[in-house]
């Protein structure tokens, strides 16, 4: 099928995030992990290339985001879609800026959008200003990030250093008077110079005023919700036919492995639940890891019954976390746990687990890496953001669900195993 829209996100769960979101309307999504080395082939109406580029050099940055809007172009895409972080994730330099230049500059365009809000998951833009929640992102967690600190809330004076043309803004006044208006306002912004277009948004409903108003832009940027009702508009145009029969998968047997390598705050509640539950559980330890190796832990698992859908957990609170980077270093107590819940992955895979939910950005990586995913269907959304995938590893049919470390409800390792029966 030619693509409709070719897609390319700066993170790996922020592409699985763009990918479910775009599925909810039933339109068939694939996901690339990375530029596919391989012409396009068997595409899907809505391609979704995942990059791992937020914090690269922006030279680095741009240059694989050329190569992969040269595959998009080439499965047929001709409009674009430039995902980055609902919190607006970047520094001074980059990359947000400097990647939409460049591929405004590929595609021969001289306007385009900026809208991360993602109201379902409490981002929202007001004035130009991002809000997490009721905070002003410069005052929410973000302020202290390791490698992207937000320090301002106002996206205009973000993205203007990391941009050569004007930036500027459509309130949401503006966008409260519907579509016809946000567009006669994109036509005056482009008239006067402005190449870069910060859209106020609080809710779905302006979601799908601002999409309604733009999608004649050949490049669009924002979070994952502003693409979501861009299936819904392309269809109305006659570009796609929406077919909810169409993106169903086969759904493989029910032996499954939770592997969850993830800290956050709601990762931590949601593998208490899964245990209070009595899903079986064992927990790994980068410092038992370091000093005895890997035995233990498989020797667990050899012993599992998968249908039970068991627990591997490096999950651990701020102060067990901070105590194991004291001893061992932050990368090492990272790279051990990564390690390790890869050969989990590998184990079970091998011993019959066809389900994997695991938890966690840098281990969702780390995971498809080991088990040789590079291509994931989408299918059923568990949570905001967190779709069910669909992949080969080792000739198995399997079904993934990668969750980044806020997402989900607390019961989402047994909700995720519901939704799956269920479809
Ligand atoms: P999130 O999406 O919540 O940020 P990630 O998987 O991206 O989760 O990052 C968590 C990082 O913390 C991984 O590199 C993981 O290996 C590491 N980690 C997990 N558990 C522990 C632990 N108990 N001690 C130290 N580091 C850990």
């Amino acid at each position: 099928m030619t693509t409709v829209l070719g897609c390319i996100a700066d993170d790996f769960t922020g592409a699985t995030d763009l990918a479910g979101l775009l599925a909810r309307s039933g339109a068939k999504v694939s996901l690339r992990i990375g530029v596919p080395t391989e012409a396009p082939k068997d595409t899907a109406a809505f391609e979704v290339i995942a990059l791992k580029t937020r914090t690269a050099p922006v030279a680095d940055a741009v240059a694989e985001t050329r190569a992969a809007y040269a595959w998009l172009k080439a499965a047929g895409a001709e409009r674009f879609f430039w995902k980055y972080c609902s919190t607006f994730d970047s520094t001074s330099e980059g990359n947000i800026g400097p990647v939409a230049e460049a591929l405004m500059a590929e595609i021969g365009t001289d306007q385009t959008i900026y809208c991360p809000a993602f109201p379902e998951n409490g981002r929202s833009i007001f004035m130009g200003n991002l809000f997490v929640g009721e905070q002003p992102l410069a005052e929410s967690p973000m302020k202290d990030h390791p490698l992207t600190p937000m320090r301002d809330s106002n996206l205009m004076r973000l993205l203007a250093p990391q941009v050569t043309r004007d930036v500027g803004l459509i309130n949401r006044l503006k966008v409260a008077e519907g579509a016809q208006a946000v567009r006669t306002a994109l036509d005056d912004l482009r008239n006067a110079g402005t190449a870069h277009v910060v859209v106020d948004a609080v809710a779905n409903s302006d979601l799908e005023i601002i999409a309604d108003a733009s999608r004649h832009l050949p490049l669009l940027t924002g979070g994952s919700a502003i693409a979501m009702p861009l299936p819904a508009l392309y269809a109305a145009d006659g570009l796609l036919e929406l077919n909810a029969a169409e993106a169903a998968y086969a759904v493989p047997e029910a032996q499954t492995i939770v592997l969850s390598g993830s800290c956050s705050a709601m990762t931590n509640a949601q593998v208490a639940a899964y245990r209070a539950i009595g899903a079986p559980a064992y927990q790994l330890d980068p410092l038992t890891l370091a000093e005895k190796g890997t035995d233990g832990v498989l020797g667990w698992l050899a012993e599992q019954n998968l249908g039970q859908a068991p627990l591997i957990y490096a999950t651990a609170d701020p102060a067990s976390v901070a105590a194991a980077q004291d001893k061992l270093g932050r990368e090492r107590a990272g790279a051990l746990i990564e390690d390790v819940l890869s050969a989990c992955a590998i184990a079970a895979r091998d011993a019959g687990a066809r389900r994997f939910i695991v938890a966690g950005g840098e281990t969702s990586g780390a995971v498809t890496k080991a088990l040789g995913v590079s291509t994931l269907a989408i299918g059923a959304e568990i949570a905001p953001g967190v779709p069910w995938t669909f992949c080969e590893s080792a000739g198995h049919a399997l079904a993934l669900t990668l969750k980044s470390g806020n997402f989900g409800s607390e019961t989402f390792f047994s909700h995720a195993q519901t939704v799956l029966d269920a479809s």
